[in-house]
C-alpha cells in the first residue's frame, strides 16, 4: 500500500459517539485479544487507561493483502479516534472487520468490560475524504479488479483524464483472492519445458471447455492477444511470475498457465495498481457507480454514491464497466439460474453483485448466457472460501468419497467435478495426497497460512500414513487403501485405467499424506454484458450504445457454458487493455 493511499483512507474521519452503560469494575492496564479472521486469527492489544479503550496496537493478523489488512487498519484508527469498539463493518471485508472488532472486544473483557457495555456503545462509522458533488473527465472506469485498472492504465497512458471509482476500500475484488494464474500459449516457460503449443489449440480448448457456446469471435481475440499481455505484464506493469512454475488447469490440452508470484493475485493488483496511480490515474475508493447517464442515445456520465452522498461523473470520451460478475448476489443467481441458490455458498468477493449488469440493462444492453454460472469443486465447507491448497489436485492429488472411492477425473472440466461431488454421500468430497504430489508444487508450503487455517479447523489433516488419513474422517480404511494401491498401480503402466485422469500422475505411496475435505462453491459467472471485439456494449438491436465499453467478468459470451481454469485473467486483462485503448479512440 503506497503513502498516498493511506492518506486518503485515513483522512477525515466522521465518528458519531453516544453514551455508553460502564460496568464498574473496570481495571487499567494492557490486554490481549484475538479472534477469527478470513485466513487466520487476528490478535491485538489493548491499552485501558483511566477506565477508557485508550490505545488498541495489531499484534498479527493474515488477511487479503490490500483488502482484509485495509479494512483492520482503518477501523483500529477508528476506535483509537471514538475511545468506541462499535465500528461498523467496511463492505467487502465483512469478516475481517468483525475480526478485529471482536478481537479487541475479548481484550476488554479481560479488563472487566461485558456484553451489556458493548451492546450499549453507539456505533461508529468509518469514513474516507470529503469528495466533490460532481467531477468532469475524459473517461471513468467503474470498477478497480484487474479488468478496470488495466482498462484505466491503458486509457491514461495516451494522456487521457481517467477517474476510476471503486466501491469497497480497497482494488482487487475477485482478481485479488483469485490465484494469479493466466493461460498464454507460446511463454518461454513452455518453450524451457519443451511444450508446443499454439494460439489454435488454447482457442479450441476454450471452445470446447465452454461446449461450444462461447462467441468465437471474442475467444479468438482472448487467444491471439494473451502472449502480447502476458509480455505487457512483465515488461511494462513489471509482474513477477514464478519462473519454474506452468500450470496445467483443467479442460487443458496442456500446461499453459503462468502463475504470479506468491500463487495469489496480490501481485497482479499491487503492481496494476500502482502503474494506474503512476500513470495518472485517479481512484475514488467507497464509491459506488449506481446509474449510467445518458444524453440521447449516448452515455456521459455516471451517478455514483460516497457514504451516502451522490456523486455525479461527467465523461467525454465514454465509460468502461468492470464491476465483476454477480456470484455473491443470491437474488440474481436465483433470478437466472435456481440450481445454484442458498444451498451454495461462494467464493466470490461480497463486491460480486451483479452491479455493472443490472447498469447497463437499464440502458437496454444485451445479456448474455446469464444462466450460465460455475462452480468451483474445492472449497472450504464452512466459509465456501477456494482452497488453494487443493491445487494440489494439478499436482496429482486424488479425490475421494466418504466410502473411501474415487468416482471422478480429477483434471475434468470444474462443472463436471463440483456435480459429482454434489452426488456423493453429505455432498463433500476428499483430496488425498502424498509426498510425490507435494513435492511438485509445495501446496503446503506456498499457501502455509491457508493450510495452517484449515488445520486448525480440522478440515485438513496431516498423516503419517492412508490407514491413519481415512480413520481421522472415519472412512473405510480397507476402502481407502485398496482404492490408493489400485490408483498406484494403474498408473504405473502412464495411464489411469479407472477414470482415465488428466494431466499429470504421480502415485501417492509415500508420506507424509494430506487429506483434506473440499466442497463446490460459486465462483464465476459466465454470462453477462454483450460486447463486440472492440469492448464496445451492445444493445438488444445488436447496435453499439455509444461511448459505453465493458470488460472482465462483466462481460459474457467469453467462456460459454463454463470458464476453463486461468481462461479470467486473460479474459479480463486482454479486453480490460482493449476497452482502455477503444474508449480514447
Ligand atoms: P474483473 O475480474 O472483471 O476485474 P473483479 O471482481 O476482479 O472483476 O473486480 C471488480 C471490481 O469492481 C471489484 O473491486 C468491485 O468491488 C468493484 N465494483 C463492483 N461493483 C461496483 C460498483 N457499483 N461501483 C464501483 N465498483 C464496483
Amino acid at each position: 500500500m503506497n503513502m498516498k493511499k493511506l492518506c486518503v483512507l485515513f483522512l477525515s474521519m466522521m465518528l458519531v459517539v453516544g453514551c455508553s452503560t460502564k460496568p464498574k469494575a473496570i481495571v487499567d492496564g494492557t490486554y490481549e485479544g484475538e479472534a477469527k479472521g478470513n485466513n487466520g486469527p487476528i490478535q491485538v492489544q489493548v491499552e485501558i487507561k483511566d477506565g477508557k479503550l485508550n490505545d488498541v496496537i495489531l499484534v498479527s493478523q493474515s488477511e487479503t493483502k490490500g483488502l482484509g489488512d485495509v479494512a483492520i487498519l482503518k477501523i483500529i484508527e477508528t476506535m483509537k479516534t471514538s475511545g468506541s469498539s462499535a465500528v461498523d463493518s467496511i463492505s467487502g471485508a465483512t469478516v475481517s472487520s468483525q475480526g478485529v472488532v471482536e478481537a479487541t472486544r475479548n481484550a476488554m473483557k479481560l479488563a472487566g468490560y461485558d456484553d451489556a457495555y458493548f451492546s450499549s456503545e453507539e456505533k461508529v462509522s468509518v469514513s474516507t475524504v470529503a469528495m466533490e458533488s460532481e467531477y468532469t473527465s475524459d473517461v471513468v472506469v467503474i470498477g478497480g479488479g484487474g479488468a478496470g485498472l488495466s482498462a484505466a492504465i491503458e486509457a491514461a497512458q495516451t494522456g487521457a483524464k481517467v477517474i476510476l471509482i471503486e466501491k469497497t476500500p480497497a482494488s482487487g475484488g475477485n482478481t485479488l483472492v483469485s490465484g494469479g494464474g493466466l493461460n498464454v500459449p507460446g511463454t518461454k516457460q513452455q518453450i524451457a519445458n519443451g511444450i508446443e503449443d499454439s494460439v489454435e489449440l488454447f482457442y479450441e480448448d476454450t471452445m470446447k471447455g465452454g461446449d461450444n457456446e462461447s462467441n468465437p469471435e471474442l475467444v479468438r481475440v482472448m487467444a491471439e492477444n494473451a502472449l502480447d499481455t502476458a509480455n505487457w505484464l512483465i515488461d511494462d506493469i513489471k509482474v513477477e511470475f514464478m519462473e519454474d512454475r506452468l500450470q496445467q488447469f483443467g479442460g487443458h490440452s496442456l500446461p499453459r498457465a503462468l502463475i504470479s508470484k506468491g500463487n495469489k493475485g496480490d501481485e497482479l493488483i499491487a503492481k496494476l495498481e500502482a502503474a494506474a496511480l503512476e500513470a495518472g490515474v485517479t481512484i475514488y475508493y467507497e464509491t459506488k457507480g449506481e446509474e449510467l447517464i445518458m444524453d440521447n442515445d449516448q452515455v456521459v456520465g455516471v451517478k455514483a454514491t460516497n457514504q451516502g452522498k451522490e456523486i455525479t461523473f461527467h465523461t467525454d470520451k465514454g465509460v468502461i464497466l468492470a464491476t465483476g460478475g454477480f456470484a455473491s448476489n443470491l437474488d440474481m443467481r436465483l433470478k437466472y439460474n435456481d440450481d445454484y441458490g442458498a444451498n451454495y455458498m461462494s467464493t466470490a468477493t461480497a463486491a460480486s453483485t451483479g452491479d455493472g449488469i443490472v447498469m447497463a440493462e437499464k440502458v437496454n444492453a444485451h445479456l448474455v448466457d446469464m444462466d450460465y454460472i460455475q462452480v468451483y469443486p474445492t472449497c472450504n465447507p464452512v466459509t465456501g472460501i477456494i482452497s488453494y491448497v487443493a491445487n494440489s489436485r494439478f499436482d496429482g492429488a486424488v479425490l475421494v468419497n466418504q466410502e473411501g472411492k474415487r468416482f471422478i477425473d480429477e483434471m475434468g472440466r470444474r462443472d463436471v467435478i463440483s456435480n459429482a461431488i454434489v452426488d456423493q454421500s453429505g455432498s463433500y468430497a476428499y483430496l488425498v495426497w502424498g509426498k510425490e504430489v507435494e513435492e511438485v508444487g509445495k501446496m503446503t508450503e506456498v499457501h502455509a497460512l491457508e493450510y495452517q487455517a484449515w488445520v486448525d479447523s480440522d478440515l485438513l489433516y496431516k498423516a503419517e500414513s492412508i490407514e491413519d488419513a481415512a480413520k481421522h474422517y472415519g472412512i473405510s480404511v480397507e476402502e481407502m487403501m485398496k482404492t490408493i494401491d489400485d490408483y498406484n498401480a494403474s498408473i504405473a503402466d502412464g495411464k489411469d485405467e479407472e477414470f482415465n485422469r488428466g494431466g499429470a500422475l504421480k502415485t501417492i505411496n509415500e508420506g507424509p499424506f494430506y487429506i483434506q475435505k473440499v466442497v463446490p462453491s460459486t465462483h464465476h459467472t459466465m454470462g453477462g454484458i454483450d460486447i463486440n471485439t472492440q469492448a464496445q456494449v451492445l444493445d438488444n438491436n445488436s447496435n453499439v450504445i455509444k461511448n459505453l465499453y465493458a470488460a472482465g467478468e462483466v462481460v459474457g459470451g467469453i467462456h460459454g457454458t463454463n470458464r476453463l481454469g486461468g481462461n479470467a485473467i486473460t479474459d479480463i486483462l486482454v479486453f480490460g487493455r482493449i476497452a482502455g485503448q477503444n474508449v480514447v479512440k
